[in-house]
């Protein structure tokens, strides 16, 4: 499918965009996907036009490119790339995960601190957009390894770092473990037991109920919340998740909570088809204790089948939650989850569909939601995570898993409101977009030139 043309107000920021960044081909899309909502905008408010508004959006505060040196087991010294972009700090401290991960460059760390402006604004909380991360590859690799490579990390992140400043959280590759290791070093270091300088910590060290299950319980919230619109519910759904990470396993928590049935769910290597319904308790036990894979989870349950070829979206569903990471459902993907008889898909990933899929889904019907609205009860609950750092207070699971459902309530129907404002009713990805801008933008112009 042919790319569609951007509207000319915006056309120029996007040329600047593409010739500063040179091969940051995550980066290009990411910032394309937005000006293309933005044309209505830009009629409406000449003032952000007057102000550069989108251009100074698209240009990062300030990017970090550090050494990571450690020592692994054998005493052999290696060697990675730290980074964090400080996106935007109009509407509050730079807030955004960590991403461990081989596939980790510039061009990604900026392309998640892009999308992360606009997540943060629309949670309607006082948090700006950042992230940051490294091609380190935890995989294989040992808990002293691990440990020693998180404070090499934070041995040069730590100065950049702040509640008030930049609160990094976690992301693929990065959970409590790590947190847990970032926070030590960044504590010694500093001689500071400052609580919110990281969000995702454990509960017995100033962690927050539900912020392990907040971004799959926030996907499946906000899927409720499309249904509803049409009067539906997840009653006997049947429903295919990507992944098998940390927000694919509490997506399916929440969706078997709500009565539907995922019957897929993936790795990197492959699938596994359970009609009877993923058994979460073996999923949990796989993933988390020993960090097994997919086919470990088959070999051990009656009636799964472990598939190799093709992808998960070959299951027929009616609600696709992609999951796992950046472009992996394609127009292929799209085209068969359509002839499946798929009506909703929800990104719980950042930036899963790609730009052609996209557009599969919608000339088809299928309701789409973008992961910045989708996926936003995750760094939703850091924000309530550094409210009881910053009162000393911890909340209950049910008052926080309700502040949570309240949010994602919220930020659907100001994507939906913010959709019709601007002429395109039931369309989220301009709604999530619109609405994650202005918000930005008015207190960029009230901030001044900075
Ligand atoms: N990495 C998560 C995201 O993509 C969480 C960020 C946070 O909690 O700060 O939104």
């Amino acid at each position: 499918m042919t790319e569609t043309v951007l509207p000319s107000s915006v056309a120029p920021v996007f040329e600047e965009v593409i010739r500063r960044n040179p091969g940051e081909r995550e980066f290009h899309q990411a910032v394309r996907e937005v000006l293309e909502s933005l044309g209505p905008v830009v009629v409406k408010h000449p003032e952000y036009a007057d102000a550069e508004v989108i251009r100074r959006l698209c240009e990062p505060e300030r990017q970090i490119i550090f050494r990571v040196p450690w020592t692994d087991d054998a005493g052999r010294v290696q060697l990675n790339r730290g980074f964090r972009v400080e996106f935007n700090s109009a509407l509050g401290p730079f807030k955004g995960g960590l991403r461990f991960h081989p596939s980790v460059y510039l061009g990604i760390v900026k392309f998640l601190g892009f999308e992360q402006i606009f997540k943060n604004s629309l949670t309607g909380l006082p948090i700006g957009g950042g992230k940051g991360g490294s091609d380190f590859d935890p995989k294989g690799r040992s808990e002293a390894e691990i440990m020693r490579f998180c404070q090499s990390f934070m041995t040069e992140l730590y100065r950049h770092l702040g509640e008030h400043t930049d609160v990094p959280a976690g992301d693929i590759g990065v959970g409590t473990r790590e947190i847990g290791y970032l926070f030590g070093q960044y504590k010694r270091i500093t001689n500071r037991y400052e609580s919110g300088v990281l969000t995702g910590k454990g509960l017995t060290w100033g962690g927050s109920q539900v912020r392990t299950e907040a971004t799959g319980y926030g996907a499946v919230f906000f899927v409720n919340e499309i249904l509803r619109t049409t009067g539906e519910t997840l009653e006997g759904k049947r429903v295919v998740v990507s992944g098998s990470g940390n927000v694919a396993i509490y997506a399916i928590e929440k969706v078997h909570d709500l009565g539907g049935r995922v019957i897929a769910c993936s790795d990197s290597n492959g699938y596994v088809v359970d009609e009877a319904g993923i058994d979460l308790e073996l999923l949990k036990e796989i993933k988390n204790g020993a960090r097994g894979r997919m086919s470990d989870y088959a070999a051990r349950r009656d009636g799964a089948v472990y598939v190799t070829g093709g992808s998960v979206w070959d299951v027929a569903c009616e609600v696709a939650l992609p999951c796992a990471t950046q472009n992996e459902l394609d127009e292929h993907g799209a085209a068969t989850l359509i002839a499946g008889g798929c009506r909703v898909v929800a990104e719980g990933a950042n930036m899963p569909t790609t730009p052609g899929a996209v557009r599969v889904l919608r000339a088809a019907g299928v309701r789409f939601a973008p992961g910045k609205a989708v996926n936003a009860g995750g760094v939703s609950t850091s924000a309530l995570e550094m409210q009881q750092n910053a009162s000393r207070d911890s909340w209950s699971f049910e008052y926080t898993e309700n502040r949570l459902a309240e949010i994602m309530r919220s930020i659907h129907d100001r994507c939906l409101e913010t959709a019709d404002e601007y002429g395109t009713p039931g369309d989220y990805v301009a709604g999530a977009n619109i609405a994650g801008f202005t918000r930005v933008a008015d207190a960029m112009l009230a901030l001044g030139l900075v």
